[in-house]
């Protein structure tokens, strides 16, 4: 696709797709029609009303459809960082108890567990969860455990069945979250998330609006709200809806479900060609998460999302490689994106124990459902020169 539309203007080839996605068109044309038919205000009784109230919940049926879940259990709010917050905090006061996650979590996770003084649960070298630690943390006390379905930096999917197996055993009362941000646009949610009582998403991940998530709560989670006020989303998350959003999150949705297939095969093999491109035209790169395979043998990528190519180059600082990649044209991060666009070192990398060196030299390489070959012939001509160049003024 080149540059999104929204992208700058010096922006030709575009793989930051995990940080954001450009909106569908569709999407936008939906947001458009709503934001004009769908003015009134959804929780009115009037016929103006009636027309916001019917797009909100025309995109609930959407949603529902796609993650396996019924309309009474999505709950839209504000972001996928709110739907994390709301599974934290909700979990926690509702139930009381103590809360944990995983090692690898985004912020959006790690921050609300580490504030209520949760268990931080170890992971091994691909990044999935250390099941002996977590038989450890999972008491009797613990109200909810979350772990992410696919990492934002590594693209790792985290099987879940393993993990709700030790909390139905040792900590019945526990509920699992899992922040399926990241997953969504690869993974169909109906097998992959089935077992999880609490599913965050991020409209602005797989070509919906941005400052739209959604969290899913099944019918058995009990949670308690954490913005009070008018008593929307079935008393779970007050607050006027944004219709115009809401509703181009269900179209959204509903694309990206309807067309997962095709894009995770063609997008899988444009991620595979540019990462065997780089290795093949730079030395000293470590694909991460990865096995240790038998020469001559194929990458077997399939426990990584289809758009992730998550790389980490010997001798090289990951903000200058970034700046250099930013001047021809490359838009693409290192760790995951925050507020300050500050590069702090990776807290995924160490939890998976890369060392402080190696995870300095990361670059994530996301791909998308609107990425082409060409973004893919462009990547491979930009970046072995920058990274040759940077190695040579540091020698
Ligand atoms: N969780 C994961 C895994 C993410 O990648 C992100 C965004 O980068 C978030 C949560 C936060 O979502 P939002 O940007 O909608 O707040």
């Amino acid at each position: 696709m080149g540059a999104p539309d929204a992208a700058s203007s010096r922006t030709d080839v575009y793989l930051d797709w995990a940080a954001s996605t450009p909106m569908r068109p569709e999407a936008i044309e939906t947001m458009v029609t709503a934001a004009q038919a769908g003015f009134g205000n959804p929780t009115g009784s009037h016929h103006v009303a009636r027309t916001a109230r019917r797009l909100v919940d025309d995109a609930r049926d959407e949603v529902a459809d796609v993650v396996g879940a019924l309309p009474s259990e999505i709950v839209f709010c504000g972001s996928g960082t709110e739907a994390d917050n709301l599974a934290i905090f909700g979990s926690q006061a509702h139930s009381g108890g103590t809360t944990a996650c995983a090692a690898v979590e985004h912020h959006a996770v790690l921050h609300p567990v580490q504030h209520l003084g949760g268990a931080v649960v170890n992971v091994d070298s691909r990044g999935h969860v250390d099941l002996d630690h977590l038989r450890e943390v999972a008491t009797a006390e613990l109200s909810v455990l979350s772990v992410m379905l696919a990492n934002n930096e590594t693209g790792v999917i985290q099987p879940l069945e393993p993990i709700r197996a030790v909390l139905d055993a040792q900590a019945p009362r526990a509920l699992l979250h899992t922040d399926a941000v990241q997953a969504f646009p690869w993974l169909d949610l109906r097998e992959a998330a089935v077992c999880a009582d609490l599913i965050s998403l991020s409209g602005h991940k797989f070509g919906g609006p941005k400052g739209v998530g959604v969290l899913v709560v099944r019918d058995r989670a009990r949670l308690s709200a954490q913005v009070l006020g008018g008593g929307q989303e079935f008393e779970m998350r007050s607050g006027t809806h944004n219709v115009a959003g809401i509703a181009a999150f269900g179209t959204a949705a509903r694309l990206m479900h309807a067309q997962r297939d095709s894009v995770v095969a063609r997008v899988g093999a444009l991620r595979d060609r540019l990462v065997s491109g780089l290795q093949d035209a730079v030395g000293g790169i470590t694909e991460t998460a990865m096995p240790a395979q038998a020469d001559g043998a194929a990458a077997d990528r399939s426990h990584k999302v289809a758009g992730s190519a998550h790389l980490c180059f010997d001798g090289i600082e990951s903000e200058a490689l970034l700046f250099m990649l930013e001047r021809q044209g490359l838009a693409a991060s290192a760790a995951s994106s925050c507020a300050s666009g500050a590069q702090d070192p990776s807290h995924v990398l160490a939890a998976m124990g890369y060392s402080r060196e190696l995870a300095g030299g990361s670059l994530r390489l996301s791909l998308g459902f609107g990425s082409t070959g060409d973004d893919v012939d462009r990547a491979l001509a930009i970046i072995p020169p920058c990274v040759d160049q940077l190695r040579t003024a540091a020698a």
